[in-house]
């Protein structure tokens, strides 16, 4: 059985994984329907079908140039692994999604976001180049001037267009492996609205938002902001290695969790708690990029905290007009659905990349929100379905694994056409 992080729905898989070309174009050549997966981090079937190629083994360094920038590497390389190489260079990610845990093919296949959208657009934005095998089994470089149309049908599509194999990006300069956060607590969604209002300079945001609370608290918050922290930022504890890179891994949940674990009292409880954790309304610290970016990989597996039956992240976006109206109707239905999540996750994107076609993001907010799979909380989900299309939303891909094939058509208006490569996604949303 394979599965995503979601842990639902589950496939029963063949797997193929090489890292030899021959066989890749020959797998291809005689597959008909292959699924391409990176490392599994999308929520739902995305990366899941019958037949899988994994790209794990495709996971080489092909150039770095620190003058330039830019890295080159196979497309099954973790984001983690080319931080270790990078950071001590004083070099960084363009965009990186809330894990490390992702592939590049992955980053380009869901062209994913990260907290800086609002300023720095999407992963696709950062790509040089990338070589795709395709159906035909040809080897195409792409680029935002080669091959452009395939170029953008891959951005943000999802795996149909064939086979990344490697991938040339951009990367920023760092001084230090710190981050400069100042925390802001928002009694409510009116005012963490404002606080991502008021910060349109800051390269880094997001809210964490209780999304148990209800009435004048609904949607209270902690904001984070963050900016990249210079030599001269740091307290003394870390000016000695400025660009340190911790070593070993967290925790891990060891065993899926009996399903119970998280109810409405624990959801509750733990909403409280990290609300509360910060006492003043604004709170400013310098800490290591990992717990800034990536809070959730400190506890490895915590996906099975849902217990065996999986669930489902719910992240949707709205555009800016209609952002707040909606997310006031969407929490209030959720909150009084009793379905909540441990914590929401609540970002303002910019202006999307013209040719970005198949992305997910479009200037306004998005919500993400994390619910027990079962089909009581699919009802309330098709239910907020209908709201994000009334205010001319969508779904992010990446995440979904319930979403109808008529909610789809109605809120993607791009799509790439399942053929050779195709996913239980593409099958579900009829691609
Ligand atoms: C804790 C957590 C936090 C997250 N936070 C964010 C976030 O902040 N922003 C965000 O955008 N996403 C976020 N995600 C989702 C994740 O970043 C994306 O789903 C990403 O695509 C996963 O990469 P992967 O390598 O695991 O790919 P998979 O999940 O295996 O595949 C994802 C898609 O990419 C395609 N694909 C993978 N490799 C290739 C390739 N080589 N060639 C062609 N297509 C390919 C697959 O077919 C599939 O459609 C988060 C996920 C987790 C678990």
């Amino acid at each position: 059985m394979v599965t995503n992080w979601g842990n639902f729905p589950r496939v029963e898989a063949d797997v193929t994984e090489t890292s030899r070309f021959s066989e890749i174009k020959a797998f291809v050549e005689n597959s008909n329907n292959v699924t391409i997966r990176g490392n599994g981090r999308s929520y739902g079937d995305a990366s899941l079908g019958e037949n899988i190629f994994s790209t794990l083994r495709l996971d080489k360094f092909i150039d770095l140039d620190p003058e330039n920038c830019e890295i080159e590497c196979e497309s099954g390389l973790l984001f983690s692994d080319i931080l270790r190489v990078i950071v001590p260079k004083g070099l960084f990610l363009p965009v990186t999604p809330g894990t490390k845990f992702i592939t590049v093919g992955g980053a380009i296949g869901a062209d994913v976001h990260g907290k800086n959208h609002h300023k720095e657009g999407s992963f696709a934005s950062h790509v040089v180049h990338f070589d795709l095998l395709t159906a035909t089994g040809e080897t195409l470089r792409c680029s935002p001037r080669e091959n452009t149309s395939l170029f953008w049908q891959t951005c943000g599509g999802m795996g149909l267009t064939g086979i990344i194999l490697s991938a040339r990006f951009k990367l920023k300069p760092i001084e230090t492996a710190y981050i400069r956060q100042t925390s802001l607590k928002s009694p409510n969604i009116d005012a963490a609205m404002k606080a991502f209002a008021e910060n349109p300079g800051s390269t880094y945001s997001v809210a964490w938002l209780d999304c148990a609370a209800r009435g004048k608290n609904l949607g209270r918050s902690i904001i984070q902001l963050g900016e990249h922290a210079s030599q001269s930022d740091l307290p003394k504890k870390f000016a000695a290695d400025p660009l340190f890179l911790p070593s070993g891994n967290g925790p891990a949940v060891p065993l899926f969790m009996p399903s119970f674990a998280i109810n409405p009292i624990t959801v509750k409880s733990f909403n409280t708690a990290y609300y509360n954790r910060q006492r003043g309304t604004k709170k400013t610290s310098v800490i290591h990029f990992d717990p800034f970016f990536y809070p959730l990989d400190g506890i490895r597996y915590w996906n099975k905290l849902y217990g065996k039956d999986g669930f489902v992240q719910y992240q949707f976006v709205l555009p800016l007009d209609s952002s707040y109206d909606g997310i006031v109707e969407i929490l209030e239905r959720v909150t009084a659905s009793g379905e909540g999540s441990p914590l929401a996750v609540l970002k303002l994107f910019g202006e999307p990349d013209p040719n970005a076609v198949m992305s997910f993001p479009m200037k306004g907010y998005t919500l993400a929100l994390d619910f027990k799979a079962n089909e009581k909380v699919f009802k309330l989900l098709d239910e907020l379905d209908e709201l994000v299309m009334t205010h001319n939303g969508r779904i992010y891909l990446a995440k979904d694994a319930r979403m109808k094939p008529s909610v789809f058509r109605t809120t993607y208006s791009n799509t790439v056409r399942s053929g050779r490569f195709t996913s239980a996604q593409a099958k579900r949303l009829e691609n």
